[in-house]
């Protein structure tokens, strides 16, 4: 056996009622004055949050959109300087935490995450800011959250929908993370786990959507599955979702949704052992497979048609796709991620052919 594990430094509180920390926890980093960011449309739970702070708030930023937009980064970095903040707290899902990071990037800013999505951002040191359409991404330690609270309370405000496709967007790191080129054993265990209490967690909150044990399940798996998004590579999964997204603007959670059981196709041949791991977390036989009766079963999103993309754009994306190359276990051959596409397009189930 050979491996690197690299352990990321980074504080994480979890539990129902674990918000009511926040104060303690920005004293902690040893700042005194916190700038709250959030989208427009999380304002009231920011609000909160200021009040936990009580004089540690130095206020409140709430323009966090989608992709983190150059500008918007100019923008929260003049309120953040005219308010002499030390410290920010991101309080939402990846675009919120997004901003959090680029803001950090440039000032050296400790963060305070407090999620609301599963999509792990706040458990990695990736950032990315966008400037005239291109999506300019990085790696530097200096964006990773140096605490996160994780409080399943916060996400009983979001919708089933929202939830499942969520959880399955993080499903699909611990996914990838399972034959990542430097995938470890302690990243190994952490993200077959994480399938394990996705699945168990997302199919209860559909069962009873008021139920916050299920929230909590779903968000251990959440934690997880962002675990090792942070630490080791990702593949094709992730390269066609960032490619539909980034060309087509296809909503983020929903195409990982749809993009996940056929990406586990075209590499199951040439992963076994992930597979194994992937299937026996998801209680079935088979991967690729199990993950589509998941999403049915969730009634989640099965074709990226009804995300929006028309039937012209599968040979743009699969240009696109092939034209970079990038590690996957299977090499990247063109007609077969048409193919792929295609079925993905269709809403049909994974096929085979490895
Ligand atoms: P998001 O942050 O855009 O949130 C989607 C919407 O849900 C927003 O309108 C938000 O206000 C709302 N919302 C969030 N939590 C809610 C709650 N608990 N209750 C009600 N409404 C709520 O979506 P996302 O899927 O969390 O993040 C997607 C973005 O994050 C993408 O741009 C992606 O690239 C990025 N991301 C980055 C990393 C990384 O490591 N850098 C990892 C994962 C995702």
């Amino acid at each position: 056996m050979e491996f690197i594990y690299q352990a990321r430094p980074s504080r994480i509180l979890f539990g129902q009622g674990k918000l009511s920390a926040a104060a303690e926890e920005v004293a902690a980093l040893g700042s005194r004055r916190a700038l709250v960011l959030c989208t427009p449309q999380q304002t009231p739970l920011a609000q909160q949050v200021a009040e936990l702070l009580g004089p540690s708030a130095a206020g409140t930023f709430d323009g966090a959109v989608m992709h983190v937009p150059a500008e918007l980064v100019a923008q929260g970095t003049s309120v953040a300087r005219d308010l002499g903040a030390d410290c920010l707290v991101a309080v939402g899902g990846g675009s919120t935490i997004g901003l959090a990071k680029a803001l950090a990037l440039a000032s050296g800013l400790p963060i305070l995450a407090i999620p609301t999505t599963y999509a792990g951002s706040e458990m990695t040191p990736i950032y990315g800011i966008t400037e005239n359409r291109l999506k300019r991404t990085g790696t530097d330690l200096r964006v990773l959250p140096k605490t996160v609270i994780y409080d399943p309370a916060l996400y009983l405000s979001l919708p089933v929908q929202a939830a499942v496709t969520s959880g399955i967007n993080a499903m699909a790191h611990a996914a990838e993370a399972l034959y990542a080129r430097d995938a470890n054993p302690v990243s190994s265990l952490m993200a077959e786990d994480a399938i394990r209490a996705l699945a168990a967690g997302l199919t209860s909150i559909v069962d009873d959507p008021a139920g916050i044990k299920a929230r909590g399940t779903a968000l251990y798996g959440a934690w997880l599955s962002g675990t090792v998004l942070g630490a080791v590579g990702m593949a094709l999964h992730h390269k066609l979702c960032h490619t539909l997204g980034g060309t087509l603007n296809l909503p983020h959670a929903e195409t990982h949704t749809v993009v996940l059981p056929h990406a586990l196709a075209y590499n199951r041949g040439q992963a076994p052992q992930a597979m194994q791991r992937i299937a026996r977390a998801l209680g079935c036989d088979d991967a690729p497979t199990g993950c589509y009766a998941l999403a049915s079963r969730l009634s989640a999103p099965l074709s990226l048609r009804e995300l929006g993309m028309t039937e012209p754009d599968i040979d743009r994306v699969a240009d696109i796709a092939a034209a970079n190359p990038y590690w996957n276990p299977r090499p990247i051959e063109r007609a077969e991620l048409q193919a792929l596409l295609h079925d993905a397009y269709e809403g049909r189930p994974p096929r085979f052919n490895d």
